[in-house]
């Protein structure tokens, strides 16, 4: 079983090689659709190597949801280069471990160390509130980009290229970049066609409740003391729990069958209706359920790898959940976004004339397509793990998890 999310660290440097702030020499202006982490990331590291870039969001404030999210050391190395650093280990939670429970008698059967990420990554993992990343992010892309909000993209031209936003404006540039999300209308443009994303057939409750709540009970207490990250496993079913904000609230995942009552992708989800869904798992988790008074409510979706990234224009390249949507199961989906950006920034810092574009847009899809591709199927395998139904699957499946964990503790 994938150490959720840590195992996705290893190789990263090869990809992500250090981006020491080159300008390039040919200044493109980039029009960014997406004010996503991707886009965010996209924004700074093409800012920083010298071009002009010009970021379309369509909502009228910049922000993200009431939840929780893990930076792998994948993503912490590059906000350090990135010199958010201190401004991460601020905000940021870093778990020493994670301990993965049977769902009905609480038994932790998996147990990964993760205080050697800096020995074995070069930089820790962390548990942090989404909208402290989307801040941070924000903050290094401000001085290197015009934002503008209340700006959906309704058309695009790949061959001007130019964007036609929802009040009739037309604005060219020189490359477009789709970080529009996994509804993305990029997408198809870059493809030619429809490619709707696919139902996983799953669904997941989010929520944040005080950490104050779990510390003054006994038995809940050590999931605040400890600092570990905790996920149940069940049949169909996995719950990740984990500190955020200073350890002052702790942030609930708890993936379900998706039984079809979303109307829209996101929602408002019943507390109680949440519950009963988990009714069945051990008393703790039950009472920490107790203390949700609301949650949101998404609907799973995620798409087979795309066979191409860039429009034979070579004029509008696709970014994030754009191209990759994944299931959240090995905590990578903006870890592989924000890596896009690096990786696009990084390229085009070396940018000398406007001819070079093809190819750096072709090295980026190279280097970016095979890693993200994998990163996709690896979460939909965790999927199979987690939810093992009850039988002797299962059973072998937390006999190896022992096993490992004695090997671990040694
Ligand atoms: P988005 O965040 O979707 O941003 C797209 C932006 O584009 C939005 O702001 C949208 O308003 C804008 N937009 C869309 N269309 C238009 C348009 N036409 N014009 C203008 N603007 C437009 N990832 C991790 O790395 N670690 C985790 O621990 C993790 N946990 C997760 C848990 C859950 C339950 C879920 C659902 C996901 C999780 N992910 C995690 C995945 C991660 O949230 C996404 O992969 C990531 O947010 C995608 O970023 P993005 O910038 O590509 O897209």
């Amino acid at each position: 079983v994938a150490a959720h999310g840590a195992a996705s660290a290893e190789g990263a440097s090869i990809h992500t090689t250090l981006y020491d702030g080159r300008k390039a020499p040919h200044q493109l202006h980039v029009l960014v659709v997406g004010c996503g982490m991707g886009g965010l990331a996209a924004a700074h590291c093409l800012g920083k190597a010298g071009h002009k870039v010009t970021l379309f969001e369509a909502a009228p404030a910049i922000g993200e949801v009431g939840a929780g999210i893990q930076v792998t050391p994948n993503v912490s190395r590059l906000l350090q280069r990135w010199g958010a650093g201190p401004a991460l280990e601020a905000v940021a939670v870093r778990p020493d471990a994670i301990a993965l429970r049977r769902y009905d008698t609480g038994e932790r059967v998996g147990y990964t160390r993760w205080t050697n990420m800096e020995e074995k990554y070069g930089a820790p993992y962390y548990h942090i509130h989404r909208a402290d990343l989307h801040k941070l992010l924000f903050d290094l892309a401000a001085p290197h980009m015009t934002l503008r909000l209340n700006a959906t993209v309704v058309g695009v031209d790949p061959d001007a290229p130019s964007l036609t936003l929802a009040s009739g404006e037309v604005v060219r540039g020189d490359l477009i970049v789709g970080a529009d999300g996994v509804k993305s209308l990029l997408q198809e443009v870059v493809l030619g066609h429809t490619n709707p994303a696919e139902a996983t057939g799953d669904a997941a409750y989010r929520a944040v409740i005080p950490s104050d709540l779990l510390l003054e009970d006994p038995e809940l207490k050590e999931f605040i003391d400890v600092p570990e990250m905790t996920g149940w496993m069940g049949p169909g079913r996995h719950v990740m729990a984990y500190n955020v904000r200073s350890k002052k609230e702790y942030n609930l995942v708890l993936i379900h069958p998706d039984d079809g009552s979303v109307e829209s992708w996101t929602a408002e989800g019943s507390a109680d209706k949440m519950r009963a869904d988990f009714a069945d798992y051990e008393p703790r988790i039950r009472k920490i359920l107790g203390f949700v008074q609301s949650t949101l409510k998404w609907r799973l979706m995620d798409r087979k790898p795309l066979k191409k990234w860039i429009h034979p224009s070579n004029r509008v390249i696709l970014l994030g959940d754009a191209c990759h949507p994944m299931l959240p199961y090995r905590a990578q989906g903006a870890a592989m976004a924000i890596e896009d950006g690096a990786v696009l920034g990084n390229l085009l810092s070396r940018l000398a004339h406007p001819t070079q574009l093809p190819t750096f847009l072709q090295a980026y899809e190279d280097l970016r397509l095979p890693r993200t591709a994998e990163t996709q199927n690896q979460s939909r395998l965790n999927q199979k793990i987690f939810h093992l139904p009850d039988g002797p699957e299962q059973a072998q499946r937390d006999a190896d998890m022992r096993k490992a964990t004695e090997l671990e503790l040694r």
